[in-house]
């Protein structure tokens, strides 16, 4: 049973609200606190108190017995913002309850045993399987001790600290290899092989689990950086290679026989060809997973109705290329900040790079540089990524808009995994500010002619301005840069008339924000700088209560 106890209207609410939650397993306790606490911790397994900690704690402190026995305290503040694990962390189950009732109140959980907070950053936040010492070594990183790295090949992990290198009497071992477990070895095992499978019709799950688990013994191999299983098209259903692929929990990958036919192997053989169309099922289809720089680790094994031979992938760097968003901190989005955590390499202008640095794991190897570095970024990036790290290339806005990700793509081969996180752009930003003035078909055109020429320039704002489109300049005018707004404004006027709506946003979302909704006769340039984004509406653009308002279509609403 859970014993509620609460002193004010705030936490009576709270109360209420776990008694609904868990009607058969809560007990609210009315009446004087002090009276209510000792009686429910007499009776209940687990308390939770609405109460300040300073006070829960003197209250229990006269009633604690035991370690084993005593029930698990969790202590919930007036406004409901935190839930805190305050007693009995683990054998009261207080740390499980601070997070069960975080689901339910909106609370956040604040747990502050060792081994928990050693767990939220410790080596089981790496993204890879891990195994061994795992407590031990997460440990002595925290504290900073010397870890020794040992891994087989670089393989694209989050930033380690510093005290994580080449010596140490604690070892990480990145590895698919089975390897003696050590008292302070820690090993994780990268997803680095894949199983080509083979099998006769009706072939059972159990004859390809154990030949698999064979090949991988007989080669020293861990089944836990199995990445997956592979077999020829025609095996696709059949019932104990897709079984077998469920029981290890990994995908099943499949290849025409022609596909498979054209790989080179060691043992080819004539009864698949005659059967399937390749001379190849297992050894093809383990080289044809494990892609370009695979290799074959352990050639065919048979049994009487299954073959199965593995091979080892090279390791791919990841380059991942992050929106930041406008600039407030709450506009950078939850997987734009988990893509930072997941970089051992960021690379970016520094002034973006400022933005996110308190952001970034310990041990983050930083590559900034100042404006107009870009293809030097971008080649950094690639070169990074290539070398096989985890790198994060960031921008503001999105990093795909007059941004980092073109010059990085145009840069970048096959052998490197490229993962997007977009982000909201100054236009979107500056519209929410704005109001709605991208109802309808709107274009972005960046004015600097820096790269482009303003023919091409001019002739997109004419086109836009023939076809009635919103637009949002970006890039707008600096000081050496002060007739192109102008004159592309010239040009929407012979299209609109000068009392069109047009929002300038200067320094959306940021702590200078600043932002006017005019007309295209009343606007005066020399307000809008390198900051701003300048938002023309259409014929139909309206201003409504200062606000600009483009209608979603010029016949559904007028
Ligand atoms: N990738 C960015 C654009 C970079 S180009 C994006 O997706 O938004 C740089 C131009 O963007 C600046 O000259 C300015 O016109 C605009 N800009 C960037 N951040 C801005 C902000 N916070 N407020 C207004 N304009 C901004």
């Amino acid at each position: 049973m859970i014993g509620l106890i609460a002193a004010t209207a705030a936490g009576q609410r709270g109360c209420e609200r776990l008694a609904a939650a868990w009607p058969d397993r809560t007990r609210v306790y009315d009446g004087p606190v002090r009276e209510a606490v000792t009686a429910a911790f007499a009776e209940c397994e687990q308390l939770v108190c609405f109460l300040a900690t300073g006070a829960a704690v003197r209250l229990v402190a006269p009633l604690l017995a035991d370690k084993a026995s005593d029930p698990g305290v969790v202590c919930v503040d007036e406004a409901h913002r935190y839930a805190v694990a305050l007693l009995g962390g683990h054998g009261g189950g207080a740390n499980d309850l601070a997070a069960a009732v975080s689901d339910i109140l909106g609370t956040a959980p604040v747990v502050t045993t060792a081994t928990d907070a050693v767990g939220a950053s410790g080596l089981d936040t790496l993204g890879l399987p891990v195994e061994g010492a795992i407590a031990a070594v997460s440990r002595a990183m925290l504290d900073g001790e010397p870890v020794a790295m040992r891994a087989d090949a670089v393989w694209p992990l989050p930033a380690l600290p510093a005290n994580v290198g080449e010596a140490g009497e604690a070892e990480i071992r990145v590895t698919d290899l089975v390897v003696p477990a050590g008292e302070r070895t820690a090993v994780l095992r990268p997803a680095s092989l894949v199983v080509g499978v083979g099998g006769s019709r009706g072939v059972a799950a159990e004859e390809v689990l154990g030949l698999v688990r064979e090949a991988l013994e007989g080669a020293g191999l861990s089944a836990r950086s199995v990445a997956a299983l592979a077999t020829v098209e025609a095996k696709a259903d059949e019932a104990g290679i897709v079984a077998a692929a469920e029981r290890l929990n990994v995908p099943l990958l499949t290849y025409a026989a022609g596909t498979l036919a054209g790989i080179e192997v060691p043992n080819p053989s004539a009864a698949p060809l005659a059967a399937v169309g390749t001379p190849s099922v297992a050894e093809a289809a383990a080289l044809a997973a494990a892609g370009q720089g695979g290799e074959l680790v352990v050639q065919k094994r048979k049994s009487a109705m299954a073959t199965a031979a593995v091979a080892r992938r090279r390791p791919r760097g990841r380059l991942a290329v992050v929106g930041l968003g406008p600039g407030a901190r709450d506009l950078l989005t939850p997987r734009a900040r988990e893509e930072l955590r997941r970089a051992a390499v960021v690379v970016g202008l520094d002034q973006y790079v400022d933005q996110i640095r308190d952001l970034l794991r310990p041990g983050t190897r930083i590559l900034e540089s100042g404006l107009g570095a870009e293809e030097e970024r971008a080649r950094s990036a690639v070169a990074e990524a290539r070398a096989g790290y985890a790198v994060a290339l960031i921008g503001s806005g999105d990093a795909g808009v007059y941004a980092m990700a073109s010059p990085a793509l145009a840069e970048a081969s096959a052998d490197i995994d490229v993962v997007g996180v977009p982000g909201v752009t100054a236009a979107l930003a500056a519209a929410a500010i704005l109001g709605a003035p991208l109802g309808h078909d709107h274009v972005s055109i960046s004015l600097s002619d820096l790269h482009t020429p303003w023919e091409v320039i001019e002739r997109r704002v004419r086109a836009a301005a023939e076809s009635d489109l919103v637009v949002t300049f970006y890039n707008p005018r600096s000081r050496g840069r002060d007739w192109q707004l102008p004159k592309a404004l010239a040009i929407l006027g012979e299209h609109r008339t000068p009392q069109t709506p047009v929002g300038v946003v200067h320094a959306a979302s940021r702590p200078d924000e600043r932002s006017e909704v005019t007309t295209l006769a009343a606007l005066d340039v020399t307000t809008v700088d390198m900051v701003t984004v300048v938002t023309v509406g259409n014929t139909a653009t309206r201003e409504v209560a200062g606000r600009m308002v483009t209608p979603r279509g010029y016949r559904w609403q007028t």
